[in-house]
């Protein structure tokens, strides 16, 4: 919220309609806590009408050992190639404004 805001002062928007923000699904976070959080932060400022758009990034991980790189869909952090647990996120962790649109 607070870069959100910072954000439309750079570009000197008078008012934010959309906030688009990639969530990488790593965070744990749940669509109706943001949605509620973001409405109690808006409250009195230039976004108090706007909406937010979560844009939710799957968790990839690269194997150390084969180098693959693989979409983990339920969480487990092991290689399905070769089964190495060696493996390192490369995406998923994301809490990230994309963009802001207002006018
Ligand atoms: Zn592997």
């Amino acid at each position: 919220m607070e870069i959100s805001l910072q954000v439309a002062r750079e570009n000197k928007l008078s008012r934010i309609t959309v906030i688009n923000l990639d969530v990488g699904k790593m965070q744990h976070l749940n669509e109706s806590i943001m949605q509620h959080g973001f409405d109690a932060a808006k409250q009195g400022t230039t976004a108090g009408e706007a909406s937010l758009k979560l844009n939710w990034l799957p968790v990839k991980l690269k194997c150390n050992e084969c180098h693959h790189i693989f979409t983990s869909a339920d969480m487990k952090l092991s290689c399905p190639y070769c089964g190495s647990k060696d493996t390192n996120i490369v995406q998923g962790t994301e809490l990230n404004i994309k963009s802001i649109e207002g006018e």
